[in-house]
């Protein structure tokens, strides 16, 4: 069942230089339950698209256009009051910062218990009762004690630990993830990464993991969706694509993971720097870094689907071309 269709959804920023596109014709669909990776460089329109599907975009940003359906229902136009509901219900998300989240001055009971009764009231009792068993879900020990805690007795790890609990408390049934373990040790990466799955597949929530890091989306989503330059230019089952990328860009990726590295080499790397969204060439973006550009790749490729698989190039790899 379809959980969120994103529809052409473009969103803009107004600066002095003119429009920047930062997302820019973005189509997708998440179904019930399901895990998706959405991957790119820095600048690339990834986070934006996750923010624009939450309606947090402030000015100079805008969405110009496109739809965002949760369950069929529109959120692109939603008056505020209208997306708050939807917020922390609906759809949460987490932040690549927990502060981003957790106000340094309450205690975490405090904090939970208002983002419960920004939904739905209930006592105090059953608030502080759903509370413990969210933290003891995403695995702070002591859950009860710690509710009178504040953020800053806390690990960085634990924190990021209370803010993905603050995600769950209302049991939405999508979570947008932005970059959440980026800022962590690698061991405690790791365990949130096999957590937030387990957490995903009991409860059932959706999740959108977004990162610039392909291996940390691949380990933990079953489908990925790659972003260039403000466009999903590739779409596939996570094994598929690992396996037979089609999009260039997304075999550069791969190639330049660190476990395809040959020992006493340099690791590979995507030749040329992340496209300037001002300055983009005329046709597919990719094109200056692209060592199978050629003379037609000067026209903009479409997203081309075939299956459960797209990709936007017109002489994709390990397949035929436009
Ligand atoms: Fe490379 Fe051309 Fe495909 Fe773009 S359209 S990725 S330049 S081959």
């Amino acid at each position: 069942m379809t959980l969120l269709q994103v529809r052409d959804l473009q969103t803009h920023f107004a600066t002095r230089s003119g429009a920047l596109k930062a997302v820019d014709g973005v189509s997708f669909d998440i179904a019930a339950g399901e895990i998706v990776g959405l991957v790119g460089e820095s600048g690339s329109g990834k986070s934006v698209t996750g923010f624009s599907i939450l309606g947090l975009i402030d000015p100079p940003g805008r969405i110009i256009g496109g739809s965002v359906k949760l369950e069929g229902r529109e959120l692109v136009g939603l008056p505020n009051a209208e997306l708050r509901g939807v917020r922390g219900r609906q759809i949460s998300m987490v932040f690549q910062d927990p502060s981003a989240t957790l106000n340094p001055v309450l205690t975490i009971g405090r904090q939970m218990q208002l983002a419960l009764e920004a939904h739905e009231k209930t006592s105090e009792a059953a608030m502080r009762a759903r509370a413990v068993e969210v933290l003891e879900r995403v695995g702070i020990p002591d859950a009860a004690r710690r509710l009178d805690a504040h953020p800053h007795q806390f690990s960085g790890g634990m924190r990021q630990r209370v803010a993905i609990a603050i995600a769950l408390l209302n049991s939405p049934a999508l979570i947008i993830c932005d970059e959440p373990t980026t800022a962590l040790d690698v061991s405690i990466q790791a365990q949130i990464l096999t957590e937030m799955k387990a957490l995903a597949r009991d409860l059932g929530t959706a999740m959108i993991w977004i990162s610039h890091d392909l291996a940390t989306v691949s380990s933990v989503a079953s489908r990925l969706l790659v972003m260039y330059a403000g466009r999903i230019i590739e779409e596939g089952p996570v094994r598929d694509v690992l396996r037979a990328p089609r999009h260039p860009y997304t075999a550069g990726l791969i190639a330049s993971l660190p476990a395809h590295a040959v020992p006493g080499r340099d690791l590979v790397q995507i030749p040329g720097s992340t496209p300037s969204l001002f300055d983009l060439p005329p046709g597919c973006a990719f094109q200056p870094r692209c060592t199978y550009a050629q003379a037609g790749c000067g026209v903009m490729p479409n997203l081309l689907r075939e299956e459960n698989r797209a990709v936007r190039c017109h002489f994709p790899l390990n397949g035929s071309g436009s």
